[in-house]
């Protein structure tokens, strides 16, 4: 049964081959069995799961149907939750129940469906490796002493220990992508504004963009249709109507324009990779594809660039959690300033505090011009590149990461080496495209993906694109040993 993917669910609950009761208990069961290896859980909400799983068995029995209404899922944890604890990884917020529910949150349960549980991730979502967690490291199910990816590891390796069907996430530098490229799943990126983010906690709320995460391209399809939308709530989201993912994903590729960015087979690139994208090109091509050679002249500035970004709207960010109103507070404080600074310094890990510093000082008077503005002069450069590209191509592929799962600790002493392996996602995040990685081949044992960005809006592309991909390449079927 923990084989089944979303679409194969949503058949067999239609087809009353089982229950949603049935379905919620065997995962629940079998999260208790293996989650211990892997710590992809934070929290498992094991009462709410049934509750929902019942609802959604007497909705059917009403007569309703759709392709999440009895979907057992799970919530990385900085997506709010009514009443249940939505930590963000952190001891800041190891107390903090959230008074109300994220839309993507009340969205999918009005959909029905079941809430499984919040998963493990990078402290405030900083991070490529789901190591900065208060509650401890995730590990990769195709080799435990590998690092999932992060920010949204608990999500990724929950789905590729087939713990769940797929599972929410959230990207500001590749935290969907990059997780699914090592742990050989789908994960889908969204245009900046498809996504509402009210109750999504913040990192950088200009390049924060929430998504699905799951084994295929037709099951990223049936959740994204259940989080896209317009929300009055967020100032960010954008009104445009959510086409139907699902009806577009038997498009021919036919005449499909992929670019291929000469950029991205530079040094640093692991050539057993750059052999599986070559791989992958090809299979496009037998689809129908033509492939043409482009260029991002700007790329080699994004990390900078995002690496001032993405700390300086952090430092704002969190400038909330003071211990006053939410999460940790010290004991005993002697005064007002040291409530602020023992809180702080006692809920915040050292990765978050680095970029909290680094945010502000990017920000500061005398460094501002030279660093913050700056950097969003590139990211408008960078923005430029694609979309001089996209005048000429479809669809621009490539590599999703660098390197393969690296092992656990092994970039710990070193931050900025870790920053560099995000070198294909960022982009995306700071142009605000949509982008999405699948499976493509192993290294060593260990899952590849290939990456897939497409203009404004263009999700059902990035979608169409891989389920044809999938239909013809086996990759995104393999299973971990032991799961
Ligand atoms: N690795 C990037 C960072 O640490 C991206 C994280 C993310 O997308 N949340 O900022």
């Amino acid at each position: 049964m923990h084989q089944m993917t979303l679409a194969e669910i949503a058949r067999g609950l239609a087809d009353k081959k089982f229950s949603s009761e049935e379905l919620t208990k065997v995962l629940l069961a079998r999260i208790t069995q293996l989650d211990p290896q892997i710590n992809s859980f934070i929290s498992l909400t094991e009462e709410l799961a049934l509750k929902q799983a019942k609802a959604a068995d007497a909705r059917r029995a009403n007569g309703e149907s759709g392709a999440l209404l009895g979907a057992p899922i799970a919530h990385k944890d900085l997506f709010c939750t009514q009443g249940i604890r939505t930590s963000c990884g952190s001891k800041m917020l190891d107390n903090f129940k959230a008074p109300y529910d994220a839309t993507v949150v009340s969205k999918l349960a009005a959909a029905g469906t079941v809430t499984l549980g919040k998963t493990n991730m990078d402290e405030f979502a900083m991070g490529s490796a789901s190591e900065s967690s208060w509650y401890g490291a995730v590990k990769n199910p195709w080799n435990l002493e590998h690092v999932p990816g992060g920010s949204s590891g608990g999500s990724a390796a929950a789905v590729a220990a087939r713990l769940l069907p797929a599972a929410t996430a959230t990207d500001t530098g590749g935290s969907i992508r990059q997780p699914a490229a090592f742990t050989n799943l789908t994960g889908l990126k969204p245009t900046y504004g498809r996504v509402s983010r009210w109750g999504m906690i913040a990192y950088a709320s200009s390049l924060d963009q929430g998504g699905p995460l799951a084994r295929t391209a037709e099951d990223c399809a049936i959740l994204l249709q259940g989080m896209a939308g317009f929300d009055p709530n967020d100032s960010t989201s954008i009104d445009e109507p959510v086409p139907d993912y699902a009806a577009g994903l038997n498009g021919s590729l036919q005449g499909l324009r992929i670019g291929v960015p000469k950029e991205y087979f530079g040094a640093g690139l692991d050539p057993r990779i750059a052999d599986l994208i070559q791989n992958s090109i090809k299979e496009l091509q037998k689809l129908g594809a033509v492939i043409k050679d482009i260029s991002l002249p700007n790329m080699q500035h994004a990390i900078p660039a995002y690496y001032v970004i993405a700390p300086a709207e952090a430092s704002s960010n969190l400038s909330r959690f003071d211990g006053v109103r939410f999460g940790h507070r010290c004991a005993d404080p002697k005064n007002l300033e040291d409530l602020y600074k023992r809180s702080r310094g006692e809920g915040f890990g050292p990765e978050v505090q680095r970029r909290i510093m680094v945010g502000a000082y990017a920000l500061s008077a005398g460094y501002y011009d030279a660093y913050y503005l700056k950097a969003q002069k590139i990211r408008r450069l960078v923005k430029n590149d694609f979309m001089t590209a996209f005048n000429e191509v479809d669809i621009i592929l490539g590599p999703t990461t660098p390197n393969p799962a690296w092992k656990l600790g092994a970039k710990n002493s070193d931050p900025v080496a870790a920053y560099l392996e995000d070198v294909y996602t960022i982009t995306a995040n700071l142009a605000g495209l949509p982008g999405l990685s699948m499976p493509a081949g192993f290294v060593d044992g260990l899952p590849v993906g290939v990456q897939l960005l497409a203009p404004y809006f263009q999700e059902g592309r990035l979608l169409n694109v891989a389920h044809q991909y999938q239909l013809n390449t086996d990759w995104h079927t393999r299973t971990p040993t032991g799961f």
